[in-house]
């Protein structure tokens, strides 16, 4: 074995290791010697340095002596400072990755929460809010435009209220589902709630628009199979286009809106927005401040139709609103009582026709000694008013008019709303002793089956198949078979707009019970009315020849 001991230090090196030590404890040999401190020397040759330590020990006389090459103190230090330069950058990148997954799981529910927010959880179509938050990606200034349709469902709500809602909702997936299949690519289709959506599509000449539409009506309206059941629905489109309808998306959705609704009055109708629909939009408006006005200022008065019976006799009035308005002069009924349903002043209204009609037959009744019917229209929105049953029974009993005599028309429109809450209310008020009729009958879509389940006592045939009664095959039919729905149902039936004799006549050659147009009387105010009724004592009635 060959020990470094074994072999002599060379002496220069002996000689340096003593100069260093020296010169770097600055102390004399002799000192150091004596003291036996320890000092520190260096050697440097050409290959290789080293650093070292010295004591001496004066019990054995002899240099105690520890040394190291320089060289191997750097390995130690720098492989020592590797491991840990890479054991902190192990430490970072667990650090990072693990920062960078929180993150990402964190971005993850972010998104989660924003799509949630965005789209609605029944059909997982955009909302509102994503209509919202990404409006701006579409009203572009200088963009070459895009439209926006809105579809809106034809009397969705019998759906839900003959099936019931988890059905409709059914209903609306498949709805969804088929708009994703018709609207070509590149389009956003939102839901904006219930049974309406907005498309909005990169186009804007019409008649791509329009066929566009008429395709997702056409396939809207293929007929539905939900939970084994067959039925069809209808659909409204109305298209407003960007920027030309408007420039926001506040007045861009009104137009589109106001489109829909001039589709709605013909049945799987598209209608683009037109500067005329948005006339009728305001004039609607001005309608309904003027009407808020006219009711404060008793500009709206009652006037009342007689209507005679089989016999020539007089066997009721039916009540009939009227508003002679300052600004706007004469407003006719259907235009100002569909206003007053979509502005929310029906219920003043509607108690406003109730008080007056009763409390001014009462006085005509009391004033001629004749006892007669008094008919009071409902309307839709009327009835579904939470107290319109205690209203009408109040003023009733404050008025003093025995309950016999009074009936209410009802339409066959009512019955799209929720049957649960209109059937039992319909047979409460019949139960008091009111009377029920079914106005405009023939012209809605209420089925027998229905019709046999209401309390209803009077069918009032509409004056449309009064009018051609006489020359026209289908409209006689039409008479014929209503009143013999009524006499099979225990119904009086009750012809409205008679205006000649051979209408009269051929209606009560038909069965007709009672009868009420201008033939009789034009509606008349209560004055005109009293002189009709004093008339009518003296002298005999028309009566149809049977
Ligand atoms: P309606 O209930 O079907 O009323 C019958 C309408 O036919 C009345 O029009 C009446 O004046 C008119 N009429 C009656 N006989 C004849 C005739 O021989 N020839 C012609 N050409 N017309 C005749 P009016 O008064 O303009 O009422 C229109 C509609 O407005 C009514 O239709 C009814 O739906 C609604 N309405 C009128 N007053 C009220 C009311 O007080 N409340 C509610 N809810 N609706 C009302
Ligand atoms: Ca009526
Ligand atoms: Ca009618």
């Amino acid at each position: 074995m060959n020990l470094s001991y074994d072999r002599p230090i060379r002496s220069d090196l002996i000689q340096e290791a003593i100069n260093s030590l020296l010169q770097r404890s600055g102390k004399s040999m002799d000192y150091l010697k004596d003291s036996e401190s320890m000092g520190s020397f260096q050697i440097s040759t050409r290959s290789w340095k080293s650093v070292g330590v010295a004591r001496f020990d004066k019990t054995y006389q002899l240099w105690t002596v520890s040394e190291v090459k320089l060289r191997k103190l750097l390995d130690d230090f720098i492989k020592s400072f590797l491991i840990y330069v890479l054991l902190f950058l192990i430490g970072q990148v667990v650090i990072y990755q693990l920062f960078k997954l929180i993150a990402k799981a964190e971005d993850k529910r972010r998104q989660d929460l924003i799509y949630q927010a965005s789209h609605d959880p029944l059909t997982q179509l955009p909302n509102r809010s994503y209509l919202l938050m990404h409006k701006d990606d579409w009203l572009v200034q200088d963009d070459p435009g895009f439209s926006v349709l809105f579809v809106d469902m034809d009397h969705f709500k019998s759906v839900n209220d003959s099936f019931g809602h988890e059905f409709g909702d059914e209903v609306l997936k498949e709805l969804a589902q088929r708009l994703r299949e018709t609207t070509p690519e590149r389009t956003t289709l939102i839901r904006q709630g219930g049974d309406e959506f907005l498309i909005f599509v990169r186009e804007h000449e019409d008649e791509s628009l329009l066929s566009m539409a008429r395709d997702i009506i056409a396939s809207l309206s293929h007929p539905y199979q939900v939970e084994g059941i067959n039925f069809t629905l209808g659909a409204s489109i109305g298209i407003a286009k960007y920027p030309l309808h408007g420039t926001d998306l506040d007045s861009l959705l009104r137009a589109s809106d106001i489109a829909m609704y001039e589709a709605k009055k013909h049945k799987n109708s598209v209608r683009i927005f037109a500067d005329e629909m948005q006339n009728g939009y305001l004039q609607k408006l001005v309608v309904e401040q003027q009407l808020r006005k006219g009711l404060d200022n008793h500009e709206l008065f009652m006037v009342y139709q007689p209507q005679v019976d089989h016999s020539g006799r007089l066997y009721g009035v039916e009540a009939l609103a009227r508003w002679q308005s300052e600004e706007l002069g004469f407003v006719p009924p259907d235009q100002f009582i569909s206003i007053a349903e979509a502005s929310g002043l029906m219920p003043r209204l509607g108690e406003f026709v109730l008080r007056r009609s009763l409390s001014e037959i009462k006085k005509l009744q009391q004033e001629t000694g004749l006892e007669f019917h008094l008919s009071i229209n409902v309307s839709v929105r009327q009835f579904m008013q939470a107290n319109f049953m205690a209203l009408l029974l109040d003023t009733i009993d404050d008025v003093g008019l025995s309950k016999v005599f009074v009936c209410l028309e009802i339409t066959e429109s009512l019955f799209i709303e929720d049957l649960d809450y209109i059937l039992p209310l319909l047979n409460q008020i019949h139960d008091m002793g009111i009377q029920i009729s079914m106005d405009d009958f023939g012209t809605g879509y209420s089925s027998l089956s229905m019709l046999r389940a209401l309390p209803v006592d009077e069918l009032k045939i509409d004056k449309s198949f009064v009018d051609n009664i006489l020359n026209d095959d289908a409209a006689r039919k039409m008479v014929q078979n209503i009143i013999a729905i009524g006499k099979n149902y225990e119904m009086a039936v009750l012809a409205e707009g008679v205006e000649t004799q051979e209408q009269a006549d051929i209606l009560a050659r038909f069965g007709c019970d009672r009868f009420q147009g201008y033939y009789y009387s034009h509606p008349l105010k209560p004055d005109d009315l009293k002189v009709f009724l004093d008339h009518y004592i003296t002298r005999l009635p028309k009566r149809p020849v049977s």
